[in-house]
């Protein structure tokens, strides 16, 4: 009874929201109607739980959490755009989000508006129908920063009971109304403002509670999730990821066990790393949440636990108790991680048939190449085959559940070529799962990376670092070397996977190696930007390619698809950025090209809206005034750019086309270069200070290892016949 009065209480809520949003735009009440004295507050986003339990079935024109529901399947069961029709999708109307950032995330549909989160954490609502802004909400991240940690991006935002909340880059969570964009509350998730630690993730609600964790394994944190109250902020429950100093109480009895699996090293002292930078489920059903955890850190593991161990909870998939935080069972994909492999990518939940029996399981791609099936009653393995080429071990045992590892995956003494590598064959890029057929379509790759150990560790045994240096373990020249050393060519996929048999239904090779997430549809349409601009949709059948359009921007955010009234879009935030400007390759993606131009698309069937291609970028740089050709100053400038400032502005200082291609620099910045590097005087764009980690001799270095390298990718460029005209200035 009590459950059928709160059924009534969602739907009138619905529809009074419904209300209010279609009131907007209706044409003025008449002189008879009589008008309230107080106009009621509009309720918009009055999410509960059983509204997203139930969102497919009672509201499939909603996106509403993250990953369309509570079970993070992004299937949408829309079918007016299909495979008879899909070839006259067009543009209908277009948000320009004025900034060059990194975008990755996912928009949010309901009650007639589209919220999501731009650069800098500074969050849109739209009408999901005109694209007309309602609000936005800036909640003033601390911009100087940035300058020492990531790009200023965020995966999405979480709506429940009438807020918004946003987890910051900076480290804040914000609860904000969702019908005015006014802030409710703000808090602070960092344990210790001194550590770089950020937020790009999104917050995930359920149970009355929000969940967030937080990024930085690469730069010293010691990853950690907590439950806040949704409706005060106050703290529910926090699990670390990863054992801290040994000589300090444990947080939690888990702790204990964890550390029993951390040997001979002081991890502690470089954070350890574990951090949940992206996937945390909420499991309505079992009351659980999945934590999905970040790679170990430093990656070598002969630094951080020379004893050997499986360093829990690493790349690891930890289910808690959603109200009291402890662990129900772990399942960790990768012991040992010795590669950056994390368990952080997303995780749906389904039902599936499993040898003759109906399984709850979470399935799980995570970077190290395996795909998981997992039963989320009790963590038990059930499959992991590969999906993608994989080097570093043969198999993963069904007896044991653990990876047996291959010589080639062993980079103590030797350097070694492995697949995956740091980008994984599968990232954070949203996979989707058809339910009915039980085939997940995502993004995956072939990219292989150089693991060469610290040679300053190698040499001496001792690892020097400090907060806010690249926390790897390896060779910070490794990008360097890359340009004598031959590498794998990098490839990426659209692979439709059955995770249950390990066959490939189909795979589509793809322009370029670092694309975007995917929705499926029960249109029979699977929809992906990629990285050389477009938005495709494919027969989510066989793959074949139906329609496409052509945004100019690399794309890696995940589409959304939803319905209004008679009407369903597809929506994509189109641009570059994060992990791809430090670890990926040259290569003229659309955002190499044109530069990056973030959007917010929305397509629908008949719309009829352009895009102008914009003007392209110089691609060859000008030539450099040389401060040094030493080979000793260069190498360290090139040691102190990959530490410091690689994760940004790319590897071998080739940027790729979201923040400033150094190479390019003007006389006028060149002569401030100390003022910018150490005086923080690009702090608003997010160019922070680095005169905590840099002296003026060492920030001469690195602009004299910049100008260097732009002469010599210069004279590289026009001795392969390159024009002159498409040089720089
Ligand atoms: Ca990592």
């Amino acid at each position: 009874m009590k459950a059928f009065s709160i059924l009534i209480a969602v739907v009138l809520l619905a529809a009074l929201a419904w209300f209010v949003t279609r009131q907007a735009e209706a044409p003025p009440p008449t002189a008879d109607v009589e008008e309230p004295a107080v106009v009621p507050a509009p309720s918009i986003g009055m999410v509960d739980d059983a509204r997203i339990e139930n969102a497919l079935v009672d509201e499939p024109g909603s996106w509403m959490a993250h990953g369309i529901d509570f079970t993070e399947r992004r299937f949408s069961p829309l079918t007016q755009i299909n495979r008879d029709n899909v070839s006259d999708l067009g543009l209908v109307w277009r948000k320009d989000l004025g900034t060059f950032h990194a975008q990755e995330a996912t928009p949010l549909v309901v009650d007639g508006l589209m919220i999501f989160p731009s650069a800098w954490n500074i969050v849109y609502a739209l009408d999901a129908v005109t694209g007309e802004t309602r609000w936005v909400y800036d909640p003033k991240v601390d911009r100087g920063r940035i300058g020492t940690i990531w790009a200023p991006f965020s995966r999405g935002i979480a709506i429940y009971k009438g807020r918004v909340y946003v987890a910051t880059i900076d480290g804040y969570l914000a609860a904000v109304d969702a019908a005015t964009g006014q802030e409710v509350w703000k808090i602070d998730t960092i344990v210790d403002r001194a550590i770089p630690y950020f937020i790009s993730g999104a917050p995930r609600v359920g149970g009355g509670h929000v969940y967030i964790g937080n990024g930085g394994s690469e730069w010293g944190t010691r990853g950690y999730t907590t439950a806040y109250d949704a409706e005060t902020g106050e703290q529910v429950w926090r699990f670390w990821s990863v054992p801290g100093d040994p000589s300090l109480p444990f947080e939690h009895p888990e702790m204990e066990m964890a550390a029993k699996t951390w040997k001979g090293g002081e991890w502690w002292k470089y954070g350890g790393g574990g951090n949940v930078w992206n996937s945390i489920v909420y499991d309505a059903e079992l009351n659980q949440v999945y934590l999905g955890m970040g790679n170990a850190a430093p990656w070598a593991r002969v630094i951080r636990s020379p004893g050997g161990g499986d360093n829990l909870f690493a790349a690891a998939i930890v289910a808690v108790d959603a109200d009291t935080g402890r662990m129900n069972w772990y399942y960790q994909t990768t012991p040992g991680d010795n590669w950056d492999f994390t368990a952080v990518q997303d995780m749906a939940l389904v039902d599936l048939e499993v040898d003759g029996a109906m399984r709850k399981v979470i399935l799980q791609a995570p970077k190290n190449g395996f795909f998981y099936v997992i039963d989320r009653t009790n963590g038990e393995l059930l499959r992991a085959h590969p999906f993608a080429t994989v080097t570093w071990a043969s198999h993963v045992d069904m007896e044991t559940g653990r990876p047996v590892e291959l010589e080639q995956g062993n980079y103590n003494d030797e350097a070694k070529w492995v697949l995956p590598g740091p980008l994984g064959a599968h990232n954070w890029q949203a996979m989707s799962v058809d339910p009915g057929t039980g085939v997940v379509y995502m993004s995956t790759h072939d990219y292989a990376w150089w693991y060469k150990i610290d040679p300053s560790f190698q040499e001496t045994g001792i690892y020097k670092w400090q907060v806010g240096q690249m926390n790897l373990g390896l060779d910070p020249e490794t990008a360097d070397l890359l340009e004598g050393v031959t590498s794998p060519a990098a490839e990426g996929y659209l692979t439709a996977f059955d995770p249950l048999t390990g066959d490939v239904k189909w795979q589509n090779e793809l322009d370029h190696h670092w694309n975007g997430g995917v929705v499926a549809t029960a249109g029979g349409l699977v929809f992906q930007g990629e990285g050389m601009g477009h938005i495709y949709a494919y027969d989510k059948d066989n793959g074949e390619r139906l329609w496409g359009f052509n945004t100019y921007t690399s794309i890696i955010a995940p589409p959304i698809t939803y319905q209004i009234d008679d009407t369903q879009f597809v929506a994509i935030i189109t641009g570059s950025g994060g992990a791809e400007s430090f670890i990926g390759k040259a290569a003229d993606t659309a955002t190499d090209t044109y530069g990056n131009h973030p959007q917010m698309l929305v397509f629908a069937l008949g719309g009829t809206e352009q895009l102008e291609e914009p003007d392209k970028v110089a691609q060859i740089p000008p030539e450099q005034p040389l401060l040094s050709t030493e080979r000793h100053e260069l190498r360290r400038g090139s040691v102190l750019y990959h530490d410091f400032c690689a994760a940004c502005h790319g590897g071998q200082a080739k940027s790729f086309g979201v923040v400033p291609d150094l190479r390019f620099m003007e006389a006028s910045v060149r002569e401030i270069f100390d003022q910018i590097v150490l005086g923080g005087a690009l702090e608003p764009v997010g160019m922070g200070s680095f005169a905590e980690w840099l002296s003026e001799a060492d920030a001469k270095r690195v602009l004299g290892y910049i100008l260097y390298r732009a002469n010599a990718d210069r004279d590289k460029a026009l001795m392969e016949g390159e024009t002159e005209e498409q040089a720089g200035p």
